[in-house]
């Protein structure tokens, strides 16, 4: 999409402090994190959230999903992380591109 933030990263058009990237992911540090580490894990293609997956997806998830703990160890997160996915206005979400937040380490919120 065009006029989409994330697909303007994963293009270049915008910069990123990238972290990893495959065929069908790329990973990105978040701009205002919330934590000592915050990424952001991404599909290539554009999808606006969860609301928007169809079963052709199901591949394309579970990639992003089992390479979160790999990826979390890459930033030193040995002991456990935070994943969140908003989804919808009434998640809170503010990128309509799917993401998953990945945190931890120093400063991380509490949930509660
Ligand atoms: P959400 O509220 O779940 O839609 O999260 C969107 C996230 O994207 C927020 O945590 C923002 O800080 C982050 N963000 C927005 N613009 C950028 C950017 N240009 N580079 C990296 N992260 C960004
Ligand atoms: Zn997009």
């Amino acid at each position: 999409m065009s006029d989409c933030l994330f697909c303007k990263i994963i293009a270049g058009d915008i910069p990123s402090s990238k972290v990893y990237e495959d065929e069908q992911i790329f990973v990105f540090k978040d701009i205002s994190p919330k934590a000592a580490v915050h990424l952001l894990v991404i599909p290539k293609i554009h999808i606006v959230s969860l609301d928007n997956l169809t079963p052709e997806h199901q591949t394309l998830i579970t990639h992003m999903m089992l390479k979160l703990p790999e990826l979390a160890r890459s930033q030193g997160l040995d002991d456990g992380f935070r994943t969140i996915i908003n989804t919808g206005p009434g998640g809170g979400q503010e990128v309509g591109h799917l993401h998953m937040h990945i945190l931890g380490g120093k400063g991380m919120p509490g949930f509660n």
